[in-house]
């Protein structure tokens, strides 16, 4: 992961632009920011060292509502949806040049407000972010609509049209992406977007907004309400002119957007939710050191703090040993640092509700009888944030909490196997199914248990690389509908048959 020759190249380099930072903190519905109908605020907290960043506008009900109007206005004008596909691939290209010349200032907006390193903000978050958007700018206008098989005496078209107003609710882990997953494809395929991003991680969202309308998207096309989401969250799943919601995170919450989409207008829903992905080592493994990197970046990548997470390692007990060594040495190579130092791997967890959660499971693996092997634990960097140190426990048990629920923290969990049937029987014994990796030499071995994996993605002898150009989703409690790929355009379209008689 490189820094661009231009970006700061220190801490204190990046803290001096961050004190010339102009944040943006109101509602931005039909191309105006403004503040909340109530007035009311929340204050916006880095998770560097807890400082307040700045008052976020508490979006709710009535502002989901002139938010919704925006966009349903926008829609039924025909503002955008009405543009030939090559006019609107053209401002998403737009949009995402616009995003690469101000990468430095959203890298370090997304790292100020969540605290991941800004190495990682600027190489993947902001990188792929910018991908996101210029990959369906420029595919839309190479989507082609069909013509059914019929007799010669009738013409059956089948076309592709826009839902409408699209809901979007997303999480903080990847503030900024997250929202690109949905809005690239909404927005190309014509679609007007009501976005509400989660409380801890609002401000790249409002900023992604405003210079999607600098690029040329129409007013109305692409709102942002931030807020709670038992407030504003729930009122976008709730409303009836919204036509589908496009959920990610905690599949608890993921529940509730298909209840709300029952008890309102059925809307469309499509989910991206928890994990507790499997990453199975065989003893054939073809190089243990890289398996080694690859499971440990796998977790304590971005803190943890990942819904395709590698939270569990199954490995075959004849390299055990050897390979959790390299494991650890592994782990201990990423100790959190201050996540404005371009060399830190590792940088804070979210904020002291998460800390405390990945605490208590910590906890509950050593009551349960887990061996920690590395004990990382809380770190000191900055006072006022949460620093967690990977740890990674052994003798886990497939019926423990830890093996079975999302800590969302850098906490691996070693399960040890005989053999391979034992390790697909246990990788599969779980609600969930988004992510799954097998390292092996043997190719009928990897794609005898890729298939067997119930899972959206398996990575064989990698972990979840990955690129715009493949689905990504899950199987299960996991959700469906998936992001990425051409296939994402399936979520914000409907089909529709046009059938003429001839004369
Ligand atoms: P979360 O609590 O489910 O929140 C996600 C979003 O839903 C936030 O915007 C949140 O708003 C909103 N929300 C919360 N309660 C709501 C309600 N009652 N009605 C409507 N909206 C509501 O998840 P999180 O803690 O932010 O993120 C972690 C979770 O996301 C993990 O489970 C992780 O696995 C999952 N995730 C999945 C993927 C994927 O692609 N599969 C990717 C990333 C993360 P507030 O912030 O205001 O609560
Ligand atoms: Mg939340």
């Amino acid at each position: 992961m490189t820094l661009s020759p231009s970006s700061p190249s220190t801490a204190a380099d990046w803290q001096a632009l961050g004190a010339r930072l102009s944040l943006r903190a109101d509602c931005f519905i039909d191309g105006r920011f403004v503040p909340a109908a109530s007035g009311a605020r929340f204050d916006c907290n880095s998770s560097i060292d807890g400082r307040t960043l700045t008052a976020v506008a508490r979006g709710g009900k009535e502002d989901i509502d002139r938010a919704v109007a925006a966009a349903r206005r926008s829609f039924e004008a025909g503002d955008w949806r009405s543009q030939p596909p090559r006019a609107r691939g053209r401002v998403l290209r737009r949009l995402a040049e616009l995003i690469e010349t101000h990468a430095d200032e959203l890298a370090l907006t997304e790292t100020l407000d969540m605290g991941k390193p800004i190495a990682d903000s600027l190489a993947i978050d902001v990188k792929l972010t910018a991908r996101c958007i210029a990959f369906y700018g420029e595919a839309i206008d190479k989507q082609y609509d069909e013509v059914a098989p019929t007799a010669s005496t009738s013409v059956a078209m089948i076309v592709r049209e826009p839902l409408g107003v699209i809901g979007v609710v997303v999480p903080w882990n990847f503030p900024m992406m997250m929202a690109a997953w949905k809005l690239g494809p909404a927005l190309a395929t014509g679609n007007s977007v009501v976005l509400k991003p989660a409380e801890q991680s609002p401000l790249t969202a409002l900023r992604l907004a405003e210079l999607a309308a600098e690029a040329g998207l129409p007013d109305g096309v692409l709102n942002v309400v931030p807020g709670y989401g038992e407030e504003a969250g729930q009122a976008l799943g709730r409303h009836m002119d919204v036509d589908a919601a496009a959920f990610t995170g905690s599949t608890d919450v993921g529940k509730l957007f298909l209840r709300y989409a029952g008890e309102s207008n059925m809307k469309r829903v499509s989910l991206e939710c928890g994990g507790k992905s499997p990453q199975i080592v065989l003893a054939d493994a073809p190089n243990l050191d890289a398996a080694a990197r690859s499971a440990a970046l796998g977790i304590f990548f971005n803190q943890g703090e990942m819904c395709s997470a590698g939270s569990r390692l199954l490995v075959d007990a004849r390299i055990k040993d050897d390979f959790l060594e390299r494991v650890v040495s592994a782990g201990r190579a990423m100790p959190p640092g201050d996540p404005l130092d371009p060399n830190t791997r590792m940088g804070a967890i979210l904020d002291r509700v998460q800390y405390d959660r990945v605490l208590t499971y910590m906890d509950g693996a050593r009551r349960d009888g887990a061996t920690p092997i590395l004990e990382g634990g809380p770190v000191e960097v900055h006072d006022g944030g949460y620093y967690l140190a990977p740890t990674v426990f052994d003798a886990v048990t497939p019926d423990m909490q830890i093996a079975r629920e999302e800590v969302f923290g850098p906490v691996l969990s070693v399960i040890t196997v005989q053999d391979i049937d034992e390790a697909v029987r246990i990788a599969n014994d779980t609600i969930y199914g988004l992510t799954a990796s097998v390292w092996t030499r043997d190719i009928n071995m990897a794609l005898k248990t890729a298939r067997a994996l119930r899972a959206g993605v398996v990575s064989v002898n990698c972990y979840d690389d990955d690129d715009i150009t493949t689905p990504f989703g899950g199987f299960k409690q996991s959700g469906f509908g998936r992001d990425r790929s051409l296939h994402a355009l399936d979520k914000y379209t409907d089909l529709k048959t046009i059938w003429i008689e001839l004369d």
